[in-house]
């Protein structure tokens, strides 16, 4: 039983098995030095760079060719991403502009990281990889060791800041059974690793460094959580993944950017796309995609779910994705600017060539395609963009729910629409004024703010009374027991990331409509995120 002395520290966890060990806190890595000017010439500054870059590429190619599977697949990626010429050219352009070597490695590498971050989603997940890679050069410039001590025996919890690919390589996984990180989400590498090599994970685990060598932890996955000085019998029974059978209360489809999430849709069994996020297939095109190449991307995605409901979404650009084909000016308040389908005034033709291309890929492969526009803010506009996919013969039509105006006006899509599909993630935003990409407003962001759950009870029941269904394809739907909320207030599907849809069928098949709809009324009630996750996991279990 957990004693008084037991402590629970809180964070994302990754498993469904429970472990208990002492902890090894693994060393500090070495430190981005300030911001320094070159001392020595170009060419000096260029070759060290270069020479460490290199070196930095072949040491993770070597790994990888000792690791297996997913783990050898990323070490292979971060090795390009090391000799990647593009990072290597943006560094020396700033070598050229009076930076030393660590200096220029790192002003490229985050200039990288954030063209990534800005386009959210797994690209933003990329992110991290970038800055590992800076500071293994820089670790080489600067002569600072990187040296991790792994256990090579015993039984432990490996606690650090986060986790490198590189580092989990070195894992083995009778010795390190569990790992506690304060960074990372559920599907950061760190996430990915220990579920493929079936290691528990508490990742984002803001108290961890708390913690010290020899520290008895329970590593408790499913009840997101770790107990210090707790015991096993204290960890939170785990549910086992159900199979690609099983019959959850709702379905839960996956949301894409490519073929190969595509793929893993189909892996996760997923029962289709409730969100394919076209826009990520073109955030290097310099000119607008032509409508062949666009149809040749849907039709390879199309193709691989035939038989499954898949809904595209056309263009969601501005903001915080944007597309340089557009040439978009820039504005003092992109996130309140022209976004989304409001690119459809100053580029009409991108948006008829997108549905045209949309539609040639359902001829030509038969599958079932509903199409989407996002941020829709009044009922004019979903009229105008349900007209013209209409007018190229595109026959399901549906809107986006992402902004409070729309969310109130639901009633009146009525004839118009035959779904919604609410972004809780800018639905939040607009709802709360604050701005997704703000990691201080986190708190304002948590898709449990009892606030956001009203008002898609609110856009249920309109959604309802006139007849049209309504997807949740925001970050919500990936969270399991906000699922379980979530068709308890009415709503008809979620969607998530692939790797997500395993734990949220699971949950989803575990529930009744009625339970689901008392965790929704407790969820509704409670007067802070915190309390309706307490309240909704006392009751779903
Ligand atoms: C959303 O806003 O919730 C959504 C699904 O769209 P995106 O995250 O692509 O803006
Ligand atoms: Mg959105």
């Amino acid at each position: 039983m957990a004693n008084s002395k037991s402590r629970i520290l809180k964070g994302t966890g990754v498993g469904s098995h429970a472990v208990m060990a002492s902890v090894h806190r693994l060393a500090d890595r070495p430190i981005q030095p300030p911001p320094a000017r070159r001392i020595n010439s170009i060419e000096d500054e260029s070759t060290a760079l270069e020479a460490a870059a290199k070196a930095t590429a072949k040491l993770l190619e070597d790994r990888s060719a000792l690791a297996k599977g997913d783990t050898a697949n990323i070490l292979l990626a971060l090795s390009a991403f090391a000799a990647d010429p593009a990072l290597l050219m943006a560094a020396k352009a700033e070598i050229s502009n009076g930076w030393d070597a660590p200096t220029a490695i790192h002003r490229a590498s985050e200039s990288f990281a954030k063209m990534l971050e800005d386009a959210g989603g797994a690209f933003a997940e990329r992110a991290a990889d970038l800055s590992e890679i800076s500071l293994r050069i820089t670790a080489l410039l600067t002569n600072q060791e990187w040296s991790v001590d792994i256990p090579k025996f015993g039984k432990h919890v490996l606690v650090a800041e986060d986790l490198t690919p590189a580092d989990t390589a070195q894992i083995d996984a009778k010795v390190v059974v569990g790992v506690i990180t304060q960074k990372g989400g559920p599907t950061s590498h760190t996430s990915i690793i220990c579920r493929q090599m079936g290691i528990a994970a508490v990742v984002g685990c803001s108290e961890a460094t708390s913690l010290t060598n020899g520290d008895q932890v329970v590593l408790d996955p499913v009840g997101d959580r770790v107990i210090v000085n707790g015991e096993l019998s204290d960890a939170t029974a785990p549910l086992s993944i159900v199979d690609e059978k099983a019959k959850t209360l709702i379905p839960v489809l996956g949301n894409i950017g490519n073929l190969k999430d595509a793929i893993a849709v189909n892996t996760f069994h997923g029962a289709g796309v409730g969100l394919f996020r076209t826009e990520l297939l073109y955030l290097d095109n310099k000119t607008a995609p032509t409508i062949a190449e666009q149809r040749r991307a849907y039709e390879s995605v199309f193709n691989e779910l035939k038989g499954k409901p898949i809904v595209i979404r056309t263009l969601d650009a501005g903001s915080d994705k944007p597309l340089d084909f557009l040439n978009l000016a820039s504005e003092a308040n992109p996130a309140l600017g022209i976004r989304g389908w409001r690119i459809s005034q100053p580029h009409r033709q991108v948006m008829q060539d997108q549905l045209k291309a949309i539609k040639e890929a359902v001829d030509a492969t038969g599958a079932d395609v509903r199409v989407m526009a996002p941020m829709i803010s009044i009922p004019q506009e979903a009229a105008d963009f349900a007209k013209m996919a209409k007018e190229v013969g595109l026959k399901h039509v549906g809107i986006m729910i992402e902004t409070p105006s729309i969310a109130f006006a639901v009633r009146d899509l009525a004839g118009l629409v035959e779904f919604v599909s609410i972004g809780t993630n800018d639905l939040a935003q607009y709802l709360f004024a604050a701005d997704r990409q703000h990691h201080e407003l986190n708190e304002l962001l948590d898709p449990w703010q009892p606030a956001l759950l009203r008002l898609i009870n609110r856009i249920c029941e309109d959604a309802n009374r006139i007849g049209i269904q309504v997807g949740v394809c925001g970050e919500a739907g990936a969270d399991p027991l906000l699922a379980v909320v979530l068709a308890g207030i009415g709503v008809d599907s979620v969607s998530a990331a692939a790797p997500a849809i395993p734990a949220v069928r699971t949950r989803l098949a575990h529930v009744d409509l009625e339970l689901a709809r008392r965790a929704a009324d407790l969820a509704m009630k409670a007067l802070s995120p915190e309390l309706a996750r307490v309240a909704v996991k006392a009751l779903v279990k």
